[in-house]
């Protein structure tokens, strides 16, 4: 056996008449540097395999070419050995005698050596006999089929020799040499944990990783040279985000996103993908390199984790190490920004600026709430299965709209008298009409000399000072005040009512200036209008003295918050022209220009309010108290004025119910020790905002507490409001505006229909917070007599406010 292992590692005995040519400096065995994309390599000397069975002048000449060249050389003499010998060392040319078939088939030896794997980056020479002129040149093609790849003519000259492997190896060796390279990185590719895709500019699939074979339950069979979308085929919104991707990648730039793709068994899995255009010849795409990670949010997306987890953990033959598959929290890269596109990979310092600002963002000390809640949501979709991780996409949707707290209402199915009051309450200038303007009394009311009022309290008719002996009571009977004081109520409840808070101590006003007001403000109300006129305001302040007597609303605020609520009780509807937002829009109105169609009416009621006090001194109540007090009263007075304007109802009902409802209920089910009533209040009071929350509500209760009076009074506001709302019909009829509440026409309306719709719309949440708050059995036991009622009467098809035989009476 020994005899056919001829290697030699030494170069072979020279002949004597070789020609002794000295070795290039430098070139002795040192190594190169060589550069294949961002990859730096070492090439060691060329290792060159000479398969020759005998020795020659053509074997000597290469022989001695190598030694020139630095390289390291054996010589094989059978066919046998010469595989052996490069099995063992892998080099890098080969140079095969085919000179005469005599030996060896010098075409039968390659095709053993090309048969091996390791001949994947070997230059393989065939050294052929020189042709003789009169010889036709041979084709170069058999060659080329038993693997060679290059022939040699004959030429024993070192030179000759020396050039021909030179060029091999600073062509065809060093590129197979930056090739094999490539397996480093496929090697780490076929280790990655990330699922790896690379295919051709027009998606042809090139290569898949084993990591995504196990995420999309593929083998990579299946997917190469195919085109495959992962992209669910029923995800609507699959084009749009096919579109978004390819206009992306079009422009060299790298995609990231979150997406849902289909596996091969039909389910799917949410993944974090970043697909990267690659350019080659040309500067044009050549291929798309997508990473893929699984965002832990759904059950699929778990399954998938733990089996590969159990997959890296279980017969682990491969000698590798092997490490858990986490699922990070991702937020930072995946974030709510579904595409981040950057610049293409030959743009590092792009790149790495785009990371950073987003680290910023993400980062930011200055969140507003709502980012803040968007991205809590964002952190607990990562872990939560699909069916929450979806319920939260949806809450994102929402939380991105403005419109957080008006209900959107069915269009088909509503009941009328429900759209028609929600669509005239709560909506202003959306349907104008120019050039109808709705007159209505511009002139202020100043003057108070013609009314004849008690200089104090104490003062009062009898008649009237023993209705007023009831004020506590909740089945108080404003329109008996109303009748006895000649449709001054505001005055004589003001009066009193201001007395037991200490109001005008509070102001440190006297009581007359108290009373002056009181009458001005009164003055300023229509009495002309059916619903909207002082005695609306003094059922409205009688409310909230109500509600400012109950222990809890007590507890919360301060003595200026009750007295900010009850000066906002009596200016709140000030001047109200018996119409609503919407019609003032509609007739382009005075106060409407002015107040940009937003707001219109609460913003008058306040403004006129404040410049009626601040006109005369004789009744403004603010003189005595010091700018920073009057800052804050003031400020108070207007939140609540304008929390009764009804656009803003769910908001003001919903911030309620979560910030003050929520929190107390879930402190009174964890501690049931005493007093801890006494220590919800008092927190309360500790926090400005849930004040004025509670403020809001409550003045925006006591606005609307008629459906919650003793029957007879709630009847006889219902038909108030109606007759208003019928007067405000008839108008836009008269002068051809846009009807806002069409079922509000006095031939056909059903009141009991529109009370039933009013509470059930407007009411029964409201009051239910609020007497989760304060405590309101009485009000809570009219009110579902009253809605019995209405409901008896819709039930008998009755479309007034009583029974036929009960108006006889
Ligand atoms: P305000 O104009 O400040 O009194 O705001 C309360 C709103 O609720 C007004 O637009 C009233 O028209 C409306 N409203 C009050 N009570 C009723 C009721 N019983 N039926 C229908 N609408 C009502
Ligand atoms: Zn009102």
């Amino acid at each position: 056996m020994a005899a056919l292992l001829p290697l030699q590692l030494q170069p072979a005995p020279r002949r004597m008449n070789a020609p002794r040519l000295p070795a290039e400096p430098g070139r002795e065995a040192s190594a190169t540097e060589v550069q294949i994309g961002p990859m730096r390599l070492t090439q060691d000397p060329v290792q060159v395999l000479l398969i020759f069975a005998k020795e020659d002048s053509q074997s000597d000449g290469f022989w001695w070419a190598c030694d020139r060249a630095g390289y390291r050389c054996n010589i094989a003499r059978t066919p046998e050995s010469a595989l052996e010998c490069f099995l063992d060392k892998h080099q890098e040319i080969i140079v095969i005698d085919h000179r005469n078939s005599r030996y060896f088939d010098a075409e039968d030896i390659c095709r053993s050596i090309r048969a091996t794997k390791p001949s994947e980056h070997t230059v393989i020479l065939a050294v052929v006999p020189r042709t003789s002129a009169d010889q036709e040149e041979t084709s170069v093609l058999p060659l080329l089929n038993a693997g060679f790849d290059r022939r040699f003519m004959e030429n024993s000259s070192i030179t000759a020799c020396y050039n021909e492997l030179m060029q091999i190896e600073h062509g065809e060796a060093r590129s197979q040499f930056k090739l094999r390279a490539c397996n480093a990185v496929f090697t780490a590719l076929e280790h990655c944990q990330e699922a790896i895709e690379i295919t051709s500019e027009d998606r042809v699939i090139q290569y898949v990783n084993p990591a995504f074979e196990q995420m999309m339950g593929y083998q990579k069979g299946e997917l190469i040279g195919k085109e495959f979308t992962e992209l669910p085929k029923s995800d609507k919104n699959r084009a749009d985000l096919s579109d978004t991707i390819n206009a992306c990648i079009k422009k060299g730039k790298e995609w990231q996103g979150v997406y849902y793709a289909r596996r091969k068994s039909g389910d799917s899995i949410q993944q974090h993908v970043k697909i990267t255009p690659v350019i080659g010849q040309g500067g044009k795409i050549r291929h798309l390199v997508s990473l893929k990670r699984l965002c832990c949010t759904n059950e699929n997306n778990k399954q998938l984790c733990k089996s590969h987890r159990d997959e890296n953990y279980s017969g682990d033959n491969s000698q590798s190490e092997s490490h858990s598959f986490k699922c990070k929290n991702r937020r930072k890269d995946s974030a709510d920004v579904k595409s981040i596109s950057s610049q293409s990979s030959d743009a590092p310092s792009l790149q790495t600026r785009r990371y950073s600002s987003m680290a910023r963002i993400h980062s930011m000390t200055i969140e507003a709430p709502i980012t803040k809640v968007i991205n809590i949501i964002n952190a607990a979709q990562e872990n939560s299965p699909i069916t929450v991780a979806e319920a939260l996409d949806r809450v994102l949707e929402i939380l991105r709209t403005t419109e957080l707290y008006s209900p959107q209402l069915g269009t088909k199915d509503e009941d009328p008298h429900t759209s028609d009051l929600v669509g005239g309450l709560m909506t202003d200038g959306l349907r104008r009409l120019s050039g109808n303007e709705h007159v209505f009394s511009k002139n202020m009311n100043l003057s108070h000399s013609h009314l004849s009022v008690p200089n104090t309290i104490s003062d009062v008719p009898p008649c009237i000072a023993q209705l007023l002996d009831n004020e506590e009571s909740w089945d108080f009977n404003i329109f008996e005040l109303e009748a006895v004081t000649n449709k001054r109520p505001l005055v004589y409840l003001g009066l009193k009512v201001f007395g037991r808070f200490g109001v005008s101590e509070f102001l440190n006003c006297s009581e007359a200036t108290l009373r002056a007001w009181l009458q001005v403000m009164e003055a300023n109300y229509h009495s002309s209008n059916a619903y909207h006129n002082s005695t609306h305001a003094a059922d409205v302040l009688h409310a909230t003295a109500f509600f400012l007597g109950k222990e809890r609303v007590k507890g919360s605020l301060g003595h200026l918050d009750e007295v900010a609520a009850l000066i906002a009780a009596t200016i709140h509807d000030v001047d109200h022209p018996g119409r609503t937002n919407s019609f003032l829009c509609n007739a382009g109105s005075e106060l409407a220009v002015l107040y940009n169609d937003t707001a219109v009416l609460e913003s008058h009621h306040t403004a006129l309010a404040f410049q009626l006090t601040a006109k005369d001194s004789k009744c403004n109540i603010f003189k005595n108290i010091d700018r920073n007090h009057y800052r804050t009263l003031r400020q108070a007075i207007i939140d609540m004025v304008l929390a009764t304007e009804m656009t803003k109802h769910f908001e003001h009902v919903n911030k309620f119910v979560n910030s003050i409802n929520k929190p107390m209920a879930s402190e009174e089910t964890s501690s049931h020790s005493e007093g801890s009533d006494c220590e919800c209040t008092a927190n309360m009071k500790n926090f400005p905002d849930n004040q004025t929350l509670i403020k809001r509500m409550m003045i925006k209760c006591a606005d609307v507490a008629n459906p919650c009076r003793p029957l007879e009074l709630c009847i006889e506001w219902a038909g108030r409001i109606s007759e208003e709302y019928f007067a405000q019909t008839d108008e836009e009829k008269r002068q051809g505006l846009p009807v806002v509440m069409p079922v509000f026409d006095r031939n056909t309306c059903s009141i009991p229909k529109s009370q039933i719709s009013f509470i059930d719309y407007f009411i029964t949440d409201m009051f239910d917070a609020w007497d989760a708050f304060a405590h309101l059995p009485v009000l809570m036991q009219h009110l579902a007599n009253n809605y019995k009622h209405w409901k008896m009467l819709d039930e008998l098809k009755c479309k007034s406010l009583r029974l036929p035989s009960e108006n006889n009476n």
